[in-house]
């Protein structure tokens, strides 16, 4: 299968028992984003910025690395690109963000990585922006946890995903890199610190 035959609708199964829906091994529910935004905000509230960060990420990151999981034992791939790229597929078919990937290279052999994109209708920056005001840092934090998440799973080793420009800053677009974390520069550290169980699992 290519990454561009995937399609989610056809593969949800709906009502598999009474309120249940599932994708393929995945019970799977539908929100509200306004809902979602509020509880954000009130996590926010009741932790603190750094705090909520951290939850936020690791909430997207096991959600990309379950999907991610998934992803690769039930469809049969024809290249590993297509396995890279069903993962913008799925972020941009579960209503989550519209990805616009840019520049892609890579050697799982070398253990080389490097992804750029851009991220367009985040759902989390909409939200951020609606309950919290305009950041100056970016804010789309489960989407950064999430596709991190889903390129370490495919590289088997850490990488991390950070935005340069976040729409939840005031920008017009949220762009993002994904790089192995030695070749990211202190920026990175918080995130990583957030993450250290699960990168050490991949
Ligand atoms: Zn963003």
């Amino acid at each position: 299968m290519q990454a561009s035959d995937f399609d989610l609708e056809a593969d949800l199964e709906y009502g598999a028992q009474q309120g249940v829906n599932t994708f393929k091994n995945n019970r799977m529910v539908t929100f509200n984003a306004d809902a979602i935004g509020l509880l954000r905000q009130q996590i926010i509230e009741a932790v603190g910025t750094e705090t909520a960060r951290e939850l936020l990420l690791r909430f997207g990151f096991q959600s990309g690395y379950a999907d991610f999981l998934q992803m690769k034992t039930s469809y049969d791939f024809d290249t590993e690109d297509d396995l890279l790229q069903v993962g913008p597929a799925m972020h941009t078919q579960e209503g989550i963000v519209a990805v616009e990937p840019i520049e892609m290279e890579y050697d799982r052999d070398e253990g080389e990585f490097y992804f750029r994109g851009l991220w367009h209708n985040s759902y989390e920056a909409q939200q951020h922006l609606i309950h919290n005001g305009e950041s100056d840092h970016p804010v789309c934090w489960s989407q950064m946890g999430y596709g991190s998440a889903w390129c370490s799973g495919f590289m088997g080793k850490p990488v991390l995903e950070l935005e340069s420009r976040c729409v939840g800053m005031g920008d017009d677009v949220c762009e993002w890199e994904i790089k192995p974390l030695e070749e990211w520069d202190e920026r990175a550290e918080p995130y990583v610190d957030a993450l250290e169980d699960f990168f050490a699992e991949v």
